[in-house]
Protein backbone atom coordinates (compact mmCIF):
# COMPACT_ATOMS: atom_id res chain seq x y z
CA UNK A 1 0.00 0.00 0.00
CA UNK A 2 1.55 3.42 -0.75
CA UNK A 3 1.94 5.96 2.05
CA UNK A 4 0.09 8.35 0.95
CA UNK A 5 -3.02 6.69 0.26
CA UNK A 6 -5.88 7.93 1.50
CA UNK A 7 -8.26 6.58 3.79
CA UNK A 8 -11.63 8.20 5.00
CA UNK A 9 -11.26 6.39 8.68
CA UNK A 10 -8.38 4.72 10.47
CA UNK A 11 -8.71 2.51 13.06
CA UNK A 12 -5.63 2.05 15.36
CA UNK A 13 -5.59 -1.41 16.95
CA UNK A 14 -7.53 -4.65 16.32
CA UNK A 15 -9.21 -5.54 19.06
CA UNK A 16 -13.08 -5.99 20.10
CA UNK A 17 -13.38 -1.98 20.46
CA UNK A 18 -11.58 -1.33 17.36
CA UNK A 19 -12.97 -4.10 15.17
CA UNK A 20 -16.37 -2.80 16.07
CA UNK A 21 -15.27 0.98 15.37
CA UNK A 22 -14.26 -0.51 11.56
CA UNK A 23 -17.35 -2.22 11.41
CA UNK A 24 -19.69 0.56 12.17
CA UNK A 25 -17.42 3.03 10.13
CA UNK A 26 -17.80 1.17 6.80
CA UNK A 27 -21.66 0.41 7.60
CA UNK A 28 -21.25 4.38 6.63
CA UNK A 29 -19.77 3.55 3.58
CA UNK A 30 -16.40 4.70 4.56
CA UNK A 31 -13.07 3.39 3.10
CA UNK A 32 -11.65 1.89 6.51
CA UNK A 33 -7.98 0.97 7.91
CA UNK A 34 -7.00 -0.92 10.75
CA UNK A 35 -3.83 -0.71 11.89
CA UNK A 36 -2.43 -3.01 14.40
CA UNK A 37 0.48 -3.01 16.67
CA UNK A 38 0.93 -6.89 16.86
CA UNK A 39 1.47 -9.53 14.10
CA UNK A 40 -1.37 -11.97 12.59
CA UNK A 41 0.04 -14.47 15.03
CA UNK A 42 -0.40 -12.57 17.86
CA UNK A 43 -3.58 -10.62 17.37
CA UNK A 44 -6.45 -10.09 18.99
CA UNK A 45 -5.40 -8.11 21.79
CA UNK A 46 -6.98 -8.72 25.40
CA UNK A 47 -9.80 -9.21 23.74
CA UNK A 48 -8.48 -12.86 22.08
CA UNK A 49 -8.16 -13.71 26.16
CA UNK A 50 -11.28 -13.05 26.88
CA UNK A 51 -13.85 -15.84 28.36
CA UNK A 52 -15.98 -13.21 25.70
CA UNK A 53 -18.18 -12.59 28.46
CA UNK A 54 -20.50 -9.70 27.95
CA UNK A 55 -22.70 -8.16 30.41
CA UNK A 56 -26.05 -6.15 28.89
CA UNK A 57 -29.18 -5.66 29.92
CA UNK A 58 -31.89 -7.53 28.80
CA UNK A 59 -35.44 -9.45 30.09
CA UNK A 60 -34.08 -13.17 30.34
CA UNK A 61 -33.87 -16.31 28.47
CA UNK A 62 -37.37 -15.45 26.50
CA UNK A 63 -36.20 -12.68 25.48
CA UNK A 64 -32.31 -13.55 24.37
CA UNK A 65 -33.64 -16.39 22.55
CA UNK A 66 -35.44 -13.87 20.16
CA UNK A 67 -32.13 -12.43 18.92
CA UNK A 68 -29.14 -12.93 20.80
CA UNK A 69 -29.37 -16.58 21.53
CA UNK A 70 -31.51 -17.50 18.74
CA UNK A 71 -29.26 -20.62 17.74
CA UNK A 72 -29.44 -22.17 21.00
CA UNK A 73 -30.39 -25.55 21.06
CA UNK A 74 -33.69 -27.07 22.77
CA UNK A 75 -31.03 -28.85 25.21
CA UNK A 76 -29.40 -26.39 25.93
CA UNK A 77 -32.38 -24.35 26.83
CA UNK A 78 -34.23 -27.15 28.41
CA UNK A 79 -31.18 -26.97 30.82
CA UNK A 80 -31.97 -23.20 32.09
CA UNK A 81 -33.24 -23.59 35.49
CA UNK A 82 -32.89 -19.63 35.80
CA UNK A 83 -30.96 -17.25 33.85
CA UNK A 84 -32.09 -13.88 35.46
CA UNK A 85 -32.63 -10.83 33.90
CA UNK A 86 -30.80 -7.54 33.94
CA UNK A 87 -32.56 -4.19 33.98
CA UNK A 88 -31.04 -1.31 33.34
CA UNK A 89 -31.67 -0.21 36.58
CA UNK A 90 -29.98 -2.78 38.12
CA UNK A 91 -26.55 -2.58 35.91
CA UNK A 92 -26.62 1.01 36.70
CA UNK A 93 -26.73 0.33 40.19
CA UNK A 94 -24.26 -2.27 40.30
CA UNK A 95 -21.56 -0.23 38.24
CA UNK A 96 -22.22 2.81 40.70
CA UNK A 97 -21.70 0.63 43.59
CA UNK A 98 -18.74 -0.95 42.45
CA UNK A 99 -17.05 1.96 41.59
CA UNK A 100 -17.85 4.25 45.01
CA UNK A 101 -20.28 6.27 42.56
CA UNK A 102 -17.51 7.70 40.43
CA UNK A 103 -18.15 6.31 37.39
CA UNK A 104 -19.20 9.08 34.55
CA UNK A 105 -22.77 8.90 34.31
CA UNK A 106 -23.04 10.29 30.83
CA UNK A 107 -21.13 7.13 29.98
CA UNK A 108 -22.24 5.25 31.91
CA UNK A 109 -25.97 5.48 30.62
CA UNK A 110 -24.84 5.45 26.65
CA UNK A 111 -23.12 1.99 28.01
CA UNK A 112 -26.06 0.78 29.55
CA UNK A 113 -28.92 2.11 27.49
CA UNK A 114 -27.28 0.68 24.32
CA UNK A 115 -26.24 -2.49 25.65
CA UNK A 116 -28.83 -4.70 24.41
CA UNK A 117 -28.97 -2.87 20.52
CA UNK A 118 -25.25 -3.49 20.40
CA UNK A 119 -25.57 -7.01 21.08
CA UNK A 120 -28.36 -7.11 18.85
CA UNK A 121 -26.28 -5.68 16.06
CA UNK A 122 -23.11 -7.83 16.75
CA UNK A 123 -25.60 -10.75 16.02
CA UNK A 124 -26.52 -9.56 12.94
CA UNK A 125 -22.52 -9.23 12.04
CA UNK A 126 -22.85 -12.82 12.53
CA UNK A 127 -21.18 -13.04 16.41
CA UNK A 128 -22.88 -15.89 17.25
CA UNK A 129 -23.50 -16.15 21.95
CA UNK A 130 -24.10 -18.80 24.26
CA UNK A 131 -25.17 -18.94 27.60
CA UNK A 132 -22.30 -19.37 30.23
CA UNK A 133 -22.70 -22.78 31.40
CA UNK A 134 -19.51 -23.30 32.73
CA UNK A 135 -18.51 -20.33 35.13
CA UNK A 136 -21.33 -18.23 35.83
CA UNK A 137 -23.64 -20.97 36.60
CA UNK A 138 -24.37 -23.31 39.75
CA UNK A 139 -26.26 -26.55 38.74
CA UNK A 140 -29.40 -27.12 41.72
CA UNK A 141 -31.69 -30.29 40.96
CA UNK A 142 -29.75 -31.04 37.55
CA UNK A 143 -30.73 -27.48 36.18
CA UNK A 144 -27.80 -24.68 35.46
CA UNK A 145 -29.34 -21.69 37.73
CA UNK A 146 -27.06 -18.37 36.20
CA UNK A 147 -25.62 -15.85 38.32
CA UNK A 148 -24.34 -12.38 38.81
CA UNK A 149 -25.10 -10.75 35.48
CA UNK A 150 -22.45 -12.06 32.71
CA UNK A 151 -24.19 -15.12 31.55
CA UNK A 152 -23.69 -14.77 27.53
CA UNK A 153 -20.11 -15.66 26.46
CA UNK A 154 -19.40 -15.53 22.38
CA UNK A 155 -19.28 -19.02 21.04
CA UNK A 156 -15.37 -19.57 21.46
CA UNK A 157 -14.99 -17.35 23.68
CA UNK A 158 -12.42 -14.52 23.06
CA UNK A 159 -10.24 -16.29 20.11
CA UNK A 160 -14.02 -16.73 18.96
CA UNK A 161 -15.21 -13.23 18.98
CA UNK A 162 -11.80 -11.62 17.56
CA UNK A 163 -12.63 -14.38 14.73
CA UNK A 164 -16.12 -13.85 14.29
CA UNK A 165 -14.97 -9.95 13.99
CA UNK A 166 -12.26 -9.73 11.86
CA UNK A 167 -14.75 -12.37 9.52
CA UNK A 168 -16.80 -9.57 9.57
CA UNK A 169 -14.42 -7.10 8.96
CA UNK A 170 -13.40 -8.75 5.96
CA UNK A 171 -17.17 -9.16 4.79
CA UNK A 172 -17.14 -5.28 4.84
CA UNK A 173 -14.09 -4.75 3.16
CA UNK A 174 -12.22 -3.61 5.91
CA UNK A 175 -8.31 -3.80 5.92
CA UNK A 176 -6.65 -5.06 8.77
CA UNK A 177 -2.85 -4.05 8.70
CA UNK A 178 -0.59 -6.29 10.97
CA UNK A 179 2.83 -4.87 12.60
CA UNK A 180 1.88 -1.27 11.72
CA UNK A 181 2.38 0.19 15.43
CA UNK A 182 0.70 4.21 15.70
CA UNK A 183 3.39 6.33 17.14
CA UNK A 184 2.04 9.90 16.84
CA UNK A 185 -0.85 11.88 15.39
CA UNK A 186 -0.45 13.96 12.40
CA UNK A 187 -2.37 17.23 13.02
CA UNK A 188 -3.01 19.89 10.56
CA UNK A 189 -2.52 23.72 11.20
CA UNK A 190 -6.27 24.06 12.19
CA UNK A 191 -5.22 21.44 15.11
CA UNK A 192 -7.59 18.61 13.40
CA UNK A 193 -5.97 15.02 13.46
CA UNK A 194 -5.27 14.08 9.63
CA UNK A 195 -3.35 10.71 9.82
CA UNK A 196 -0.87 8.40 11.73
CA UNK A 197 2.90 8.24 12.08
CA UNK A 198 3.11 4.41 12.22
CA UNK A 199 6.32 2.06 12.35
CA UNK A 200 6.28 -1.26 11.04
CA UNK A 201 9.26 -3.59 9.92
CA UNK A 202 10.29 -1.87 7.02
CA UNK A 203 10.15 1.76 9.36
CA UNK A 204 8.09 4.95 9.79
CA UNK A 205 5.39 5.78 7.91
CA UNK A 206 3.15 8.11 7.63
CA UNK A 207 -1.05 7.30 6.89
CA UNK A 208 -3.41 10.05 6.13
CA UNK A 209 -7.04 9.42 6.98
CA UNK A 210 -9.73 11.65 7.60
CA UNK A 211 -10.84 10.63 10.87
CA UNK A 212 -8.55 8.69 13.60
CA UNK A 213 -10.20 6.35 16.16
CA UNK A 214 -8.29 5.39 18.75
CA UNK A 215 -8.49 1.69 20.30
CA UNK A 216 -5.35 0.51 20.99
CA UNK A 217 -5.69 -0.62 24.68
CA UNK A 218 -4.69 1.08 28.28
CA UNK A 219 -1.25 0.93 29.69
CA UNK A 220 -1.05 -2.60 31.80
CA UNK A 221 1.65 -3.84 30.00
CA UNK A 222 4.26 -1.24 30.25
CA UNK A 223 6.16 -1.41 33.48
CA UNK A 224 7.18 2.00 33.66
CA UNK A 225 3.47 3.51 33.48
CA UNK A 226 2.34 0.96 36.25
CA UNK A 227 5.01 2.30 38.54
CA UNK A 228 4.25 5.68 37.77
CA UNK A 229 0.75 5.77 38.50
CA UNK A 230 0.07 2.77 40.80
CA UNK A 231 3.76 2.93 43.13
CA UNK A 232 6.62 0.92 43.65
CA UNK A 233 6.55 -3.03 43.11
CA UNK A 234 4.14 -3.03 39.95
CA UNK A 235 6.87 -3.46 37.71
CA UNK A 236 6.80 -6.93 39.20
CA UNK A 237 2.76 -8.20 38.43
CA UNK A 238 1.31 -10.58 36.19
CA UNK A 239 0.20 -9.43 33.14
CA UNK A 240 -2.94 -11.52 31.99
CA UNK A 241 -3.50 -10.26 28.11
CA UNK A 242 -1.36 -8.95 25.63
CA UNK A 243 1.69 -7.88 25.85
CA UNK A 244 0.71 -4.71 23.10
CA UNK A 245 -0.39 -2.42 25.42
CA UNK A 246 1.78 -0.28 26.49
CA UNK A 247 -0.50 3.10 26.44
CA UNK A 248 0.97 4.37 23.19
CA UNK A 249 -2.71 5.51 22.02
CA UNK A 250 -3.08 7.55 25.40
CA UNK A 251 0.47 9.21 25.29
CA UNK A 252 -0.14 9.83 21.53
CA UNK A 253 -3.00 11.72 21.93
CA UNK A 254 -2.37 13.42 25.27
CA UNK A 255 1.04 14.76 23.25
CA UNK A 256 -1.51 16.48 21.34
CA UNK A 257 -3.42 18.06 24.43
CA UNK A 258 -6.07 14.95 24.77
CA UNK A 259 -7.50 15.32 28.58
CA UNK A 260 -6.41 12.23 31.10
CA UNK A 261 -9.61 11.05 32.73
CA UNK A 262 -10.72 8.34 34.59
CA UNK A 263 -9.19 6.27 37.71
CA UNK A 264 -5.31 6.84 36.77
CA UNK A 265 -3.99 5.65 39.92
CA UNK A 266 -5.87 2.17 39.85
CA UNK A 267 -6.52 -1.10 37.79
CA UNK A 268 -8.26 -4.26 37.33
CA UNK A 269 -6.38 -7.01 38.98
CA UNK A 270 -7.01 -10.57 40.15
CA UNK A 271 -5.61 -13.14 41.56
CA UNK A 272 -3.54 -14.97 39.12
CA UNK A 273 -1.48 -18.29 39.37
CA UNK A 274 1.40 -17.30 40.80
CA UNK A 275 3.33 -19.54 38.43
CA UNK A 276 1.93 -18.28 35.37
CA UNK A 277 4.05 -15.88 32.72
CA UNK A 278 5.02 -12.68 32.35
CA UNK A 279 2.51 -12.09 30.05
CA UNK A 280 -0.79 -13.57 28.58
CA UNK A 281 -0.78 -17.34 26.97
CA UNK A 282 -2.37 -17.94 24.38
CA UNK A 283 -3.02 -21.71 25.26
CA UNK A 284 -4.06 -21.14 28.91
CA UNK A 285 -5.76 -17.94 28.24
CA UNK A 286 -7.56 -17.21 31.25
CA UNK A 287 -7.21 -19.66 33.05
CA UNK A 288 -4.57 -18.92 35.22
CA UNK A 289 -7.06 -16.88 37.54
CA UNK A 290 -8.40 -18.23 40.36
CA UNK A 291 -12.00 -16.99 40.79
CA UNK A 292 -13.84 -19.54 43.22
CA UNK A 293 -12.62 -17.45 46.56
CA UNK A 294 -16.00 -16.84 47.35
CA UNK A 295 -16.27 -20.58 48.52
CA UNK A 296 -13.10 -20.73 50.53
CA UNK A 297 -10.68 -18.46 52.05
CA UNK A 298 -7.60 -16.50 51.29
CA UNK A 299 -5.00 -15.76 53.33
CA UNK A 300 -1.18 -14.47 53.09
CA UNK A 301 1.97 -16.31 53.76
CA UNK A 302 1.67 -14.96 57.21
CA UNK A 303 -1.36 -17.31 57.41
CA UNK A 304 -3.63 -14.44 57.57
CA UNK A 305 -7.11 -13.37 55.65
CA UNK A 306 -7.04 -9.68 54.65
CA UNK A 307 -9.90 -9.53 52.41
CA UNK A 308 -13.69 -10.24 52.82
CA UNK A 309 -14.46 -13.13 50.27
CA UNK A 310 -18.05 -13.58 49.95
CA UNK A 311 -18.20 -9.50 50.11
CA UNK A 312 -20.50 -10.07 46.61
CA UNK A 313 -20.89 -12.22 44.13
CA UNK A 314 -17.75 -13.05 42.53
CA UNK A 315 -18.21 -10.52 39.19
CA UNK A 316 -18.33 -7.60 41.85
CA UNK A 317 -15.25 -8.39 43.52
CA UNK A 318 -12.70 -10.33 41.71
CA UNK A 319 -11.39 -7.13 39.34
CA UNK A 320 -10.21 -5.18 42.76
CA UNK A 321 -8.81 -8.17 45.07
CA UNK A 322 -5.50 -8.61 42.96
CA UNK A 323 -4.84 -5.19 44.17
CA UNK A 324 -5.06 -6.65 47.79
CA UNK A 325 -2.55 -9.66 46.82
CA UNK A 326 -0.25 -7.11 45.41
CA UNK A 327 0.03 -5.06 49.13
CA UNK A 328 0.56 -8.33 50.90
CA UNK A 329 4.16 -10.15 51.62
CA UNK A 330 5.99 -11.13 48.89
CA UNK A 331 2.74 -10.56 46.41
CA UNK A 332 1.06 -13.92 47.14
CA UNK A 333 -1.89 -15.13 49.14
CA UNK A 334 -3.48 -18.90 48.70
CA UNK A 335 -6.97 -20.00 48.53
CA UNK A 336 -7.67 -22.49 50.45
CA UNK A 337 -10.72 -24.90 50.17
CA UNK A 338 -12.34 -28.21 52.43
CA UNK A 339 -13.31 -31.76 51.29
CA UNK A 340 -17.09 -29.71 51.33
CA UNK A 341 -16.15 -27.02 48.61
CA UNK A 342 -13.10 -28.17 46.57
CA UNK A 343 -15.33 -30.29 44.26
CA UNK A 344 -17.25 -26.89 43.31
CA UNK A 345 -14.01 -24.75 42.26
CA UNK A 346 -14.25 -23.66 38.99
CA UNK A 347 -12.90 -25.21 35.91
CA UNK A 348 -9.54 -22.68 35.70
CA UNK A 349 -8.58 -24.96 38.77
CA UNK A 350 -8.45 -28.39 36.98
CA UNK A 351 -6.02 -27.21 34.08
CA UNK A 352 -2.32 -28.95 34.11
CA UNK A 353 -0.95 -25.24 35.27
CA UNK A 354 -1.86 -25.06 38.40
CA UNK A 355 0.40 -24.46 41.89
CA UNK A 356 -1.20 -26.11 44.68
CA UNK A 357 -0.85 -28.53 47.27
CA UNK A 358 -3.27 -30.88 49.39
CA UNK A 359 -2.99 -32.02 52.83
CA UNK A 360 -4.71 -33.82 55.62
CA UNK A 361 -4.19 -31.19 58.31
CA UNK A 362 -3.89 -27.27 58.12
CA UNK A 363 -0.23 -27.93 59.35
CA UNK A 364 0.82 -30.05 56.92
CA UNK A 365 -1.01 -28.13 53.90
CA UNK A 366 1.06 -24.50 55.20
CA UNK A 367 4.31 -26.26 55.32
CA UNK A 368 3.57 -27.47 51.88
CA UNK A 369 3.22 -24.10 50.86
CA UNK A 370 5.48 -22.26 52.90
CA UNK A 371 2.72 -20.59 54.93
CA UNK A 372 2.99 -19.88 58.54
CA UNK A 373 1.88 -22.85 60.41
CA UNK A 374 1.06 -21.39 63.91
CA UNK A 375 -0.32 -17.97 61.95
CA UNK A 376 -2.61 -20.63 60.13
CA UNK A 377 -3.54 -22.52 62.51
CA UNK A 378 -5.04 -19.62 64.33
CA UNK A 379 -7.06 -17.95 61.39
CA UNK A 380 -8.67 -20.87 60.68
CA UNK A 381 -9.63 -21.84 64.14
CA UNK A 382 -11.08 -18.28 64.57
CA UNK A 383 -12.74 -18.22 61.51
CA UNK A 384 -14.33 -21.75 61.98
CA UNK A 385 -15.79 -20.55 65.55
CA UNK A 386 -17.37 -17.32 63.98
CA UNK A 387 -19.37 -19.02 61.04
CA UNK A 388 -22.63 -18.62 61.67
CA UNK A 389 -25.25 -21.25 60.99
CA UNK A 390 -27.96 -20.66 57.85
CA UNK A 391 -28.65 -22.11 54.25
CA UNK A 392 -25.83 -22.49 52.64
CA UNK A 393 -26.12 -21.38 48.86
CA UNK A 394 -23.48 -20.10 46.39
CA UNK A 395 -25.79 -19.16 43.62
CA UNK A 396 -27.42 -16.35 45.75
CA UNK A 397 -25.93 -13.85 48.35
CA UNK A 398 -26.99 -16.48 50.90
CA UNK A 399 -26.48 -14.23 54.25
CA UNK A 400 -24.26 -17.08 55.75
CA UNK A 401 -21.66 -15.15 57.09
CA UNK A 402 -19.15 -14.98 59.98
CA UNK A 403 -19.67 -12.97 63.77
CA UNK A 404 -16.95 -11.23 65.49
CA UNK A 405 -13.82 -11.36 62.78
CA UNK A 406 -11.92 -8.85 60.77
CA UNK A 407 -12.33 -9.08 58.11
CA UNK A 408 -15.59 -10.64 57.85
CA UNK A 409 -16.81 -13.22 55.44
CA UNK A 410 -20.69 -12.13 54.53
CA UNK A 411 -21.71 -14.60 52.70
CA UNK A 412 -20.86 -18.52 51.82
CA UNK A 413 -19.38 -18.78 54.73
CA UNK A 414 -18.46 -22.16 55.70
CA UNK A 415 -15.69 -23.73 58.20
CA UNK A 416 -12.69 -25.49 57.15
CA UNK A 417 -12.84 -28.48 58.90
CA UNK A 418 -13.08 -31.29 56.36
CA UNK A 419 -9.77 -33.23 54.80
CA UNK A 420 -8.22 -32.75 52.97
CA UNK A 421 -7.29 -29.45 52.20
CA UNK A 422 -6.14 -28.02 49.06
CA UNK A 423 -4.36 -24.52 48.25
CA UNK A 424 -4.07 -22.50 45.11
CA UNK A 425 -1.04 -20.01 45.22
CA UNK A 426 -1.88 -16.61 43.66
CA UNK A 427 -0.45 -13.54 43.36
CA UNK A 428 -1.57 -9.97 41.26
CA UNK A 429 -2.24 -10.28 37.35
CA UNK A 430 -3.30 -6.81 36.01
CA UNK A 431 -5.87 -7.29 33.37
CA UNK A 432 -5.98 -3.55 32.34
CA UNK A 433 -5.54 0.44 32.87
CA UNK A 434 -8.94 2.42 34.06
CA UNK A 435 -6.99 5.85 33.46
CA UNK A 436 -7.57 7.23 29.89
CA UNK A 437 -8.85 9.47 27.80
CA UNK A 438 -11.78 11.63 28.02
CA UNK A 439 -14.24 11.60 25.32
CA UNK A 440 -17.47 12.97 24.54
CA UNK A 441 -21.20 11.02 23.98
CA UNK A 442 -19.69 11.32 20.56
CA UNK A 443 -17.05 9.37 21.12
CA UNK A 444 -14.73 12.46 20.32
CA UNK A 445 -11.60 12.89 22.18
CA UNK A 446 -11.90 15.71 24.30
CA UNK A 447 -9.00 18.64 24.95
CA UNK A 448 -7.61 20.15 27.95
CA UNK A 449 -10.79 22.42 27.63
CA UNK A 450 -13.55 19.86 27.25
CA UNK A 451 -13.54 20.77 23.59
CA UNK A 452 -12.99 17.93 20.66
CA UNK A 453 -9.64 17.57 18.85
CA UNK A 454 -11.39 17.16 15.17
CA UNK A 455 -11.15 14.12 13.52
CA UNK A 456 -10.14 11.81 16.28
CA UNK A 457 -12.38 9.61 18.39
CA UNK A 458 -11.36 7.01 21.23
CA UNK A 459 -13.26 3.90 22.47
CA UNK A 460 -12.30 0.75 24.65
CA UNK A 461 -9.67 0.21 27.32
CA UNK A 462 -8.04 3.66 26.59
CA UNK A 463 -11.17 5.90 27.52
CA UNK A 464 -11.34 6.81 31.12
CA UNK A 465 -14.21 7.63 33.33
CA UNK A 466 -15.62 4.44 33.64
CA UNK A 467 -14.41 2.53 36.21
CA UNK A 468 -12.95 3.44 39.44
CA UNK A 469 -11.77 0.70 42.04
CA UNK A 470 -13.63 -1.52 40.77
CA UNK A 471 -15.49 -3.01 37.64
CA UNK A 472 -18.91 -4.88 37.82
CA UNK A 473 -17.47 -7.96 35.08
CA UNK A 474 -18.09 -8.34 31.70
CA UNK A 475 -18.01 -4.82 31.25
CA UNK A 476 -15.27 -4.24 29.42
CA UNK A 477 -16.05 -6.45 26.00
CA UNK A 478 -19.14 -4.34 26.09
CA UNK A 479 -17.68 -0.85 26.66
CA UNK A 480 -15.58 -1.90 24.05
CA UNK A 481 -18.70 -2.64 21.53
CA UNK A 482 -20.96 0.64 22.63
CA UNK A 483 -18.29 2.79 22.23
CA UNK A 484 -16.35 1.39 18.94
CA UNK A 485 -19.87 1.23 17.54
CA UNK A 486 -20.50 4.95 18.47
CA UNK A 487 -17.19 6.09 17.72
CA UNK A 488 -17.55 4.35 14.00
CA UNK A 489 -20.74 5.66 13.24
CA UNK A 490 -19.74 9.44 14.34
CA UNK A 491 -16.57 9.21 12.67
CA UNK A 492 -17.92 7.37 9.62
CA UNK A 493 -20.63 9.85 9.05
CA UNK A 494 -18.52 13.16 9.87
CA UNK A 495 -16.10 11.93 6.72
CA UNK A 496 -19.05 10.88 4.56
CA UNK A 497 -20.72 14.60 4.98
C1 LIG B 1 -7.50 -12.74 30.70
C2 LIG B 1 -8.57 -11.70 30.46
C3 LIG B 1 -9.91 -12.06 30.55
C4 LIG B 1 -10.91 -11.11 30.35
N1 LIG B 1 -12.22 -11.51 30.35
C5 LIG B 1 -13.18 -10.62 30.01
C6 LIG B 1 -14.52 -11.03 29.80
O1 LIG B 1 -14.84 -12.22 29.82
N2 LIG B 1 -15.44 -10.07 29.55
C7 LIG B 1 -15.11 -8.74 29.43
O2 LIG B 1 -15.99 -7.92 29.20
N3 LIG B 1 -13.83 -8.35 29.55
C8 LIG B 1 -12.86 -9.23 29.83
N4 LIG B 1 -11.56 -8.82 29.91
C9 LIG B 1 -11.27 -7.38 29.67
C10 LIG B 1 -11.26 -7.16 28.15
O3 LIG B 1 -10.26 -7.94 27.58
C11 LIG B 1 -10.96 -5.72 27.77
O4 LIG B 1 -11.74 -4.83 28.52
C12 LIG B 1 -11.28 -5.52 26.29
O5 LIG B 1 -10.90 -6.63 25.53
C13 LIG B 1 -10.57 -4.31 25.77
O6 LIG B 1 -10.83 -4.21 24.39
P1 LIG B 1 -10.04 -3.17 23.52
O7 LIG B 1 -10.47 -3.42 22.15
O8 LIG B 1 -10.17 -1.82 24.11
O9 LIG B 1 -8.50 -3.59 23.72
P2 LIG B 1 -7.71 -4.81 23.08
O10 LIG B 1 -8.59 -5.96 22.80
O11 LIG B 1 -6.55 -5.05 23.96
O12 LIG B 1 -7.22 -4.26 21.69
C14 LIG B 1 -6.22 -3.29 21.61
C15 LIG B 1 -5.36 -3.59 20.40
O13 LIG B 1 -4.51 -2.48 20.14
C16 LIG B 1 -3.26 -2.97 19.73
N5 LIG B 1 -2.25 -1.92 19.92
C17 LIG B 1 -1.62 -1.54 21.06
N6 LIG B 1 -0.79 -0.53 20.81
C18 LIG B 1 -0.89 -0.25 19.49
C19 LIG B 1 -0.26 0.68 18.63
N7 LIG B 1 0.66 1.53 19.07
N8 LIG B 1 -0.60 0.69 17.31
C20 LIG B 1 -1.52 -0.20 16.81
N9 LIG B 1 -2.12 -1.12 17.59
C21 LIG B 1 -1.82 -1.13 18.92
C22 LIG B 1 -3.04 -4.19 20.57
O14 LIG B 1 -2.09 -5.06 19.99
C23 LIG B 1 -4.45 -4.78 20.61
O15 LIG B 1 -4.65 -5.69 19.54
C24 LIG B 1 -10.55 -9.76 30.09
C25 LIG B 1 -9.20 -9.41 29.97
C26 LIG B 1 -8.23 -10.37 30.14
C27 LIG B 1 -6.79 -9.96 29.98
Amino acid sequence: MAADEAWDVIVVGAGNAALCAALSAAEQGAKVLVLEKASVEERGGNSLFTAGGFRFCHDGVEDLRQDILDDMTEGEYDSIGNLPSLPREKFLEDLMRVTEDQADEDLANILIGQSRDAMRWMRKHKVRFIPMFGRQSFKIDGKHHFYGGVNIEAVGGGFGLVDMLLDAAARMGITVRYEAALRELIEDRTGRVTGVRVKGPGGYEEISGKAVILACGGFQANPEMRVRYFGAGWELCRVRGTRHNTGDGINAALAIGAQPFGGWSTCHAVQWDISAPPFGDRVILDNFQKHSYPIGIVVNMNGERFIDEGADYRNHTYAKYGREVMKQPQRAAVQIFDAKTIDMVRDEYRIREVTKAQADTIEELAQKLDIDVEGLRKTISEFNAACQPGEYNPSILDGVGTNGITPPKSNWALPIDKPPYTGFVVTCGITFTFGGLKINTDAQVLDLVDKPIPGLYAAGELVGGLFYQNYPGGTGLLNGTVFGRLAGKNAGQSVAA
